[in-house]
């Protein structure tokens, strides 16, 4: 069997990987030289603790699984399974903590209520003022700046799989072909198309409008810290974004505890996570009103570095890259992914929102086993 990927994010890459593990042939297109998207800007957190009970979480330990699996075979893409420290600073942060360690899922996910100084036993680089800190054991961590191009190479030295680079798809030709914008016409048995946010062009005129939004973000980078970070780390405004802490004791921080007005004002909650090289990832903000800004703003930088400054009492490194990145998400965020057949034989994969470098190896799974590959 032949499958014909669009789209060499990490939902493509990772659907490649699939077919390939499966004995198929893929030839593998992507618009720019190396994919550009939210695969390469996001912080690499394979982040199992704040996902909402059930098909997400389902969706994600199994991911984690694959990960696991996959960057044992491929040591380039850097998997380290390093889990995650939330530190709370004050009673009604810490509810929502109590609250998360009483879920009925917490010990699938490796959750445990530790005191600041066992905190501080299991990351020393925390050395700022806190009460408590929420550990998520399920945590990991991959390089995603590396992670595309570890992962292809890999794909390659099996010998049935193509990559074409610098080829957008502009066009789905009858039943499991595409044309590019060179003319060619690339046919196969099945086609998934993983443009990702992307959603207009080629998907709006396959699929027309679908219920998926766009999101933007902001992140920034640091020289190396000089010491490990040995756990990702968040903040306690987290736990106002991702579902699992959803509980009467967040009602009570949410009507409690302002926000502070930047964190507020840019919908932001502090993600870290150290690189190889030593230095930290962190963000972030999202964007949901269009047009989006094609600036990076300073205020949430600031208020990130303020968070950070004072999590780890000592002042951070400098800071040497800031971007931003968009991410497709399923306007229904209880979905994990918006999987459509568009055509007979041609799939569209898209959606995954802020979840997709952790989820993408069980999304492309489960597109695998429903198409019988
Ligand atoms: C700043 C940021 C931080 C994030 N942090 C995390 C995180 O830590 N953990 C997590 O789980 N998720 C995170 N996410 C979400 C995650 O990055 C995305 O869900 C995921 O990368 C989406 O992958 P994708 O392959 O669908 O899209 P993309 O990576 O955008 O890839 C789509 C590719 O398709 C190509 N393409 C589009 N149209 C065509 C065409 N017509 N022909 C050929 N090629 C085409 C594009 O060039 C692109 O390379 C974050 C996202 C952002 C933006």
């Amino acid at each position: 069997m032949k499958v014909i990927v669009v789209g060499a994010g990490v939902v493509g890459t990772m659907h490649a990987w699939h077919a390939v593990e499966r004995g198929h042939e893929v030839v593998h297109i992507e618009r720019e030289a190396e994919a550009r998207g939210a695969s390469l800007r996001n912080f690499g957190q394979i982040w199992v603790s704040g996902r909402a009970g059930g098909e997400e979480l389902d969706t994600a330990l199994r991911a984690r699984e694959l990960w696991e699996g996959i960057g044992a075979r491929v040591p380039g893409l850097g998997f380290r399974a390093i889990g995650s420290l939330t530190p709370v600073r004050n009673e009604l942060e810490l509810a929502v903590a109590e609250a998360a360690v009483a879920r009925p899922d917490a010990a699938a996910r490796g959750y445990k209520l530790l005191t600041a100084d066992e905190a501080r036993a299991v990351n020393p680089a925390l050395r700022g003022a806190f009460e408590a800190a929420l550990w998520c054991e399920r945590d990991a961590a991959v390089e995603p700046r590396l992670a595309q191009l570890a992962l292809r190479e890999a794909l390659l030295a099996t010998g049935r799989y193509t990559f074409l680079p610098n080829r957008e798809v502009r066009d789905v030709v009858g039943e499991n072909a595409v044309r590019d914008d060179r003319g060619e016409v690339h046919t196969g048995d099945a086609v998934v198309l993983c443009t990702g946010a992307w959603l207009s062009g080629l998907v709006r005129e396959v699929a027309g409008e679908i219920p998926v939004r766009r999101v933007r973000l902001q992140m920034m980078q640091t020289a190396p810290l000089g010491e490990p970070l040995t756990t990702s780390v968040a903040d306690a405004d987290s736990f106002r974004y991702y579902p699992a802490y959803a509980s009467p004791a967040l009602d009570a921080l949410n009507e409690g505890q302002a926000q502070d007005p930047t964190a507020a004002a840019h919908k932001m909650q502090l993600l870290m996570v150290q690189r190889l090289d030593g230095g930290l990832t962190i963000g972030d903000t999202h964007e949901y009103e269009h047009p989006f800004a094609f600036d990076t703003l300073e205020d949430p930088y600031e208020h990130l570095t303020r968070v950070v400054e004072s999590l780890l009492g000592r002042p951070l490194p400098k800071i040497r890259r800031r971007w931003a990145g968009v991410y497709a998400q399923c306007v229904d965020t209880s979905r994990v992914v918006h999987r459509q057949r568009v055509r007979d034989g041609v799939w569209l994969v898209t959606g995954p929102g802020g979840r997709g470098m952790t989820c993408s190896p069980a999304i492309a799974e489960k597109t695998a086993n429903e198409l019988g590959w």
